[in-house]
Order: structure tokens, then C-alpha cells, then sequence
């Protein structure tokens, strides 16, 4: 299979009867419900593409690999530089990674965009307001370089890392994407007030790189206040670049304002490889009983077919969502409650009919 060069210069596998390669990782939990449901959705929209199915996570930590990643999931990787995941159980409190964060540095994926807008028929209290924002997180460093250690019993220490250099890419990974995006203003949370150094560091790169795009509106804002105004009035918001534990936090937030995780996709970006995969956990409770919400995940994958550059197929799955939402017969527990809601079959069923 050849490596081809798209237009905008991204390489990609692609095969001779013109099938881009997409590494898949089912996950654990509910993550192979939501797969399933957009493979089948892709497939039916006849979205030109060819899969290689790879483990990660919790299968393979009980095999006894530490990184929660198989070399031949890397291998993969390497090979199409584009993956679909479903989400990964963390083991928590002892000695394993998460195999997200292991994914996340060996490609660094030092991009996390999460977007969130208004869908219709999904209730919520800002119903009618017009939310459409993105998050952009900064993904590899912060507090999740992994760098802890018991100082003295009882009392531990996480190192908090943050770089002009990672602060610079992932600021004008946030500017390119609003003027990519037509989107006027950037706003930049930290809580530079109190980390002076740490998160002081993403403040002052941004105050400089945000001369550079005088075509945009730029604000800095301490993260708790960005937390209470994105609940007060969301719709100020359109890019809002963050460190990665307040992106991770606030991405969560946002994702709540337009009706849940099950509504929330996600891409990490890296310079070669890219990763797409819903904001949500493998939520385990729901796991087996075809009743979880597959948008997320759905949506993750049409924010893929963008970035491969498929936009006709990418805009025919969305509409497609968009419809079966707005037509409200077939919708999933997390929108009318687990006793009325649609299973995750017929709701999947019910896009693919609208596509
Ligand atoms: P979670 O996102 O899995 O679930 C929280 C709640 O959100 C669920 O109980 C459910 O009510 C709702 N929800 C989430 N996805 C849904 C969907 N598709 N449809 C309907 N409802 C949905 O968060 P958690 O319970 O904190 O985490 C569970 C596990 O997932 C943990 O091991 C965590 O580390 C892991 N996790 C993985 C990722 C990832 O792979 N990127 C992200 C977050 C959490």
C-alpha cells in the first residue's frame, strides 16, 4: 500500500483501489458497543476506508504488559497514522499506566480538540443559546508527564511540567484553528495567579502569540473563573485553549452543556499521527446493554473523515445524526431516561436509514 500525500500534506496509507487506513481500537467497556456502531454507520455511508482491529487497555494489562499497548497496536499505528479508539479503562491506584496516556506521548498527540455545539432535540438548559465552542487541550505535558513519588509516608508529589515550546505549539494549534474554523476570539484559562511559573508559562506565551493574529479576539482567563462563566453564559465562548488538567476538567463541563458525554467527540493531533475518540470513559455500568448513546464516537469518526480529508462522506454521516435527532422517534437512554430510550442497534439503525 502506497504512503500518499494528501493536499493539505498529510501522509497517509492509502490502497490501490483508494481506501484509506484506519488503525481501530475497540477498548473496553461500553468502547466496543460505540465501535461497532460506527463501523457499521461508516460502512453504510460507504466511507472509503479499510480497518486493521488492534488491542489496548485493559485485555492487555491483564496479559501483564505495564503499558496497557501491544507492539503490534504500535505497529499498526505507525503503519496508518490514523486511529479510531474507543475508550480505555485506567487501572487505578497501582502500578500500570493508562495505556490513553502511553497512546497519547509515544505519537505525541500533543493536540486534544474537543468540540461541543447545540444539537437539536438533546435537552438542556441552554437550549435555544446557540453553544458551539471547542476546547483545545494541551495533551502531553502538565501534570500527566507521570512523574510521581512518595516523598515521605503519607505526604506525594505529581511534577507539574509545562514548556514554553509545548505551550507555543499548542497556542498556535488554537489561533490556526479558529482562523481555520472562521471562529473570532481565543480565550486562554490558567491559573497563572497562583502557578506563576507552570501555568504563568502558557499566560505569557499566549499574550505573545496572540499578536500575531490581530484578525482575533484574545482573552486570557483564570480557569475557575472560565469554569463559572462557561456555566453562566457558554455561548461567549468559540476556542478556549487550556493546560491539560484544566482542559481535561473543563472539556467535561462543556460536554455537559450540550447534553452529556454521550454527545462529545475528541482528536488528538500530532505532527504525524492522529487519534480520534469520544471525551467519554468506558463506563462500565452500561457496558454489554445496548442501551449507551454511540455519538461521541460517531462524531469522533466524522471529525477523522475531515481530517483524512473525506468531506462529502464526513458531511453525509453528520447530517445524518442530525436529522435522527431532530426527527426524536429513535433516542438513546441518556437523552429520555434507560426506560424509554432506543437501544444503541436501533438508534445506529436509525441513522444509517436517514444517511
Ligand atoms: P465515563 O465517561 O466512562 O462515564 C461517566 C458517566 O457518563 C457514565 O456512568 C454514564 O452515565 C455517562 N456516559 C459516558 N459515556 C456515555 C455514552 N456513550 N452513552 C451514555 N452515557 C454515557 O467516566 P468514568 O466512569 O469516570 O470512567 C470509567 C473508566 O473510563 C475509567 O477507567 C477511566 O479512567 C476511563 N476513561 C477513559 C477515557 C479514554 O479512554 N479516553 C476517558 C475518560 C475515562
Amino acid at each position: 500500500m502506497p504512503l500518499v500525500t494528501t493536499e493539505s500534506g498529510k501522509k497517509l496509507f492509502v490502497t490501490e483501489d483508494g481506501r484509506k487506513l484506519v488503525t481501530v481500537i475497540p477498548g473496553d467497556g461500553i468502547g466496543p458497543e460505540c465501535i461497532d456502531a460506527t463501523l457499521k454507520i461508516l460502512e453504510a455511508a460507504k466511507a472509503p476506508l479499510v480497518f486493521e482491529i488492534r488491542e489496548a487497555g485493559a485485555s492487555v494489562f491483564k496479559k501483564g504488559l505495564a503499558s496497557g499497548v501491544p507492539q503490534e497496536t504500535i505497529d499498526s499505528i505507525r503503519k496508518s497514522r490514523i486511529v479510531l479508539k474507543g475508550p480505555l479503562e485506567t487501572p487505578v491506584g497501582y502500578g500500570e499506566k493508562s495505556a490513553n496516556v502511553t497512546l497519547r506521548k509515544l505519537f505525541e498527540t500533543y493536540a486534544n480538540v474537543r468540540p461541543v455545539r447545540e444539537l437539536p432535540n438533546v435537552p438542556t438548559p441552554y437550549s435555544g443559546r446557540g453553544i458551539d465552542l471547542v476546547v483545545v487541550r494541551e495533551n502531553v505535558e502538565d501534570l500527566y508527564a507521570g512523574i510521581e513519588h512518595q516523598q515521605t509516608p503519607g505526604v506525594a508529589q505529581t511534577l507539574k511540567l509545562i514548556s514554553d515550546k509545548g505551550s507555543e505549539k499548542i497556542v498556535r494549534f488554537a489561533f490556526e484553528l479558529a482562523r481555520a474554523e472562521g471562529r473570532k476570539r481565543v480565550h486562554c484559562a490558567t491559573k497563572s495567579n497562583i502557578m506563576k511559573l507552570s501555568e504563568g508559562t502558557m499566560k505569557r506565551v499566549f499574550e505573545r502569540v496572540a499578536q500575531e493574529y490581530p484578525d482575533i479576539e484574545a482573552q486570557h482567563i483564570i480557569v475557575d473563573n472560565a469554569a463559572h462563566q462557561l456555566v453562566k453564559r457558554p455561548e461567549q465562548f468559540d476556542v478556549l485553549v487550556t493546560t491539560n488538567m484544566n482542559g481535561d476538567i473543563l472539556s467535561d463541563l462543556t460536554s455537559g452543556l450540550v447534553g452529556g458525554l454521550g454527545f462529545a467527540p475528541s482528536a488528538n493531533i500530532g505532527n504525524e499521527v492522529a487519534i480520534f475518540e469520544a471525551v467519554h470513559g468506558s463506563a462500565p455500568k452500561y457496558a454489554g446493554k445496548n442501551v449507551i448513546n454511540p455519538t461521541a464516537v460517531l462524531l469522533s469518526a466524522v471529525m477523522m473523515l475531515r481530517y483524512i480529508e473525506e468531506f462529502a462522506v464526513a458531511e453525509l454521516i453528520e447530517n445524518a445524526v442530525l436529522y435522527t435527532l431532530e426527527e426524536g422517534k429513535v433516542l438513546t437512554g441518556d437523552i429520555v431516561g434507560y426506560d424509554r430510550g432506543a437501544k444503541t442497534t436501533e438508534y445506529t439503525d436509525a441513522i444509517i436509514a436517514n444517511l
